[in-house]
Formats: structure tokens, C-alpha cells, sequence
């Protein structure tokens, strides 16, 4: 396994891998729900690739850029484990060399509400490393987890938009046993606050069960999560959304795949969860089906 810190070598390296590349990119602190990617991303493809990048693009100046966990010795590990060819580490100055100023802005909807809304320039910076990463590493496949669903769709979207010759496979969102989603910031959690936080995949699990029971309206579904988040100390509501699984538009009648997408803070903790609602009859792609839980 090569660790690879500049944007030169990470292009030489590319240059001379011969068949299919497969790109997992991650801000470290791996966890098991980086770790189906990886594991995806290895028996796709003949070249792995994993980059590791806390992307200060994507932190606006309030939030956690500083204090995001880290542990490079226990991610290399775990990718060497897990036989990966290339692990790419940059610096922020490899990614953003002096005088950098070309900015992946996409406009509209999809980014502008929900995670866009509550945190200004997240897609901006999002967008352009991902695109920045696809440009040296070259990818045939880049995979990308439904945890961060609003950011698979713009994913997709700045793919098409751009024409990124690089197929986007999603991934469905791993859970710890007891149903909270897996993530590096799960580590900032006390004892107490790591209790509360199953308060969102409940709400979640309630919101599926009522549309499997023939719930439609958007509004109930909206009030039930709110009322279950908001009997539950310490966990503060920043957004609850029922939205086409595609577009993200706000539903009011649930009568396609849709989405439940929750923001929350958790003691100081801002966490995002989602899941998938399919109503009874209504029929899903294939793609979707897989991420289904
Ligand atoms: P991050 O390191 O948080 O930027 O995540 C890197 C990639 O892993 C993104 O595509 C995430 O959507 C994905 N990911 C993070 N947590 C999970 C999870 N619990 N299940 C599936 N994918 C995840």
C-alpha cells in the first residue's frame, strides 16, 4: 500500500495503473460505515484508491475544523487491512496551492436548502475538493454514502452537470446495533448524549412504519419526528424534511420514494440522518432498492 501525500505522485501513481480505478473519498477517522465503501470499492474494481482529507473548504469559521477526530496510524492500518493500492493524504496546501481560486459552485435547490441552508459554502467546498480529487485520481468509480444523501444527489448533479467521466455508486447507511447512524463525530458524544441520540434513527424507524401503514401526509410524518426529537433531553431540531428521494423538493403528499431527512444537534453535536420511505404499491429503482433499509 502506497501512502501518497503530494498531487504530483498521486498522478504518477495513477498514470501507471493500468485497469479500473475505484475512489473512496473520506476525512478519516474510519468507521465501518467508511469501510462497506471501502470493501465495495475493492471487489469492483482493479486499483483502490482512498483519500483521507479533512477539507477546510467545507468548515465554515464556527464550526469543528480543529477539533475534527483524527487517527492516521489507525486508518492506515485498517486500509492496509483492507488491501488498498493507494491511500492519498494531501495537505491543505497540495489541495489549495497558493493562489487557488477556482470554486465548483452549483447553483439551485438541491444545494441551497437543508444541509445548504444551515451551513453557507459546505457544498461549495464539498464540490470543488471532490471534483479537485477526481481530476488527479482519475476514477472510474467513486462511491459515496447515503448517510450524506443530500450530498450524493449533488454529487450526481455536478457529475452531470460537468460531465465527470466517473460513475457514482451509493452506498446505504451502516448503523451502530442499536440503530444510531455511523459517524467521526459520534465521538464527541458523552455516555448521556450517545443515549439521546437514538432518539433520530427512532424517529426515523416511526416515520417508515407510518408510511408502511399507509401514512401520506408529509405533515404528520414532519410533527411525529419533531415530537419524538423534542421529548428527548439534550437533542435540539435544526431541520426535519420529507422530500422527493431525487430532487429534495419538499412533499406534501407522500406519493412517491421519498426521503426523511433530519439535522439535529445532540449537546453540541450537529448530526445528520436520513432514511428512504417507499409508500405500499409504489414501485423504486434499482439503485434505490439497494440502499433500502
Ligand atoms: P466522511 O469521512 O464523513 O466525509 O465520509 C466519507 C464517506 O463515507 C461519505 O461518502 C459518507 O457518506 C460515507 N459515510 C459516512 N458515514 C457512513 C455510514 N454510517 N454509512 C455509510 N456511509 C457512510
Amino acid at each position: 500500500m502506497q501512502v501518497i501525500a503530494t498531487v504530483a505522485e498521486m498522478a504518477a501513481a495513477r498514470a501507471s495503473v493500468p485497469g479500473g480505478v475505484g475512489l473512496v473519498p473520506t476525512m478519516g477517522f474510519l468507521h465501518e460505515g467508511h469501510l462497506s465503501l471501502v470493501e465495495r470499492a475493492r471487489r469492483d474494481n482493479e486499483a483502490l484508491v482512498v483519500s483521507i482529507f479533512v477539507n477546510p473548504a467545507q468548515f465554515a469559521p464556527s464550526e469543528d475544523l480543529d477539533r475534527y477526530p483524527r487517527d492516521m496510524d489507525r486508518d492506515l492500518e485498517l486500509l492496509a487491512r483492507e488491501r488498498a493500492d493507494v491511500v492519498f493524504v494531501p495537505t491543505a496546501e497540495e489541495m489549495y496551492p497558493p493562489g487557488f481560486d477556482d470554486w465548483v459552485d452549483l447553483q439551485g435547490p438541491l444545494v441551497d436548502r437543508l444541509e445548504g441552508a444551515s451551513r453557507p459554502g459546505f457544498f461549495r467546498g464539498v464540490c470543488t475538493v471532490v471534483a479537485r480529487l477526481f481530476r488527479i485520481v482519475q476514477p472510474d468509480r467513486a462511491y459515496f454514502g447515503q448517510k450524506d444523501a443530500q450530498q450524493l444527489r449533488v454529487i450526481r448533479q455536478m457529475v452531470r452537470d460537468l460531465a465527470l467521466p466517473v460513475e457514482i455508486v451509493p452506498m446505504p447507511i451502516v448503523r451502530e446495533p442499536d440503530g444510531l447512524a455511523m459517524s467521526s463525530r459520534n465521538a464527541y458524544l458523552s455516555p448521556d448524549q450517545r443515549e439521546n441520540a437514538i432518539a433520530l434513527s427512532r424517529a426515523l424507524d416511526e416515520a417508515r412504519q407510518m408510511v408502511q401503514d399507509g401514512v401520506r401526509d408529509a405533515d404528520r410524518i414532519r410533527s411525529r419526528a419533531q415530537a419524538i426529537l423534542d421529548e428527548t433531553e439534550g437533542v435540539s431540531v435544526d431541520y426535519i424534511s420529507v422530500a422527493d428521494e431525487q430532487t429534495l423538493h419538499e412533499l406534501d403528499v407522500v406519493d412517491r420514494p421519498a426521503l426523511l431527512l433530519l439535522a439535529a444537534r445532540v449537546g453540541a453535536t450537529r448530526l445528520i440522518d436520513n432514511t428512504i420511505l417507499v409508500p405500499p404499491g409504489v414501485a423504486v429503482s434499482p439503485l434505490l432498492a439497494d440502499l433500502l433499509e
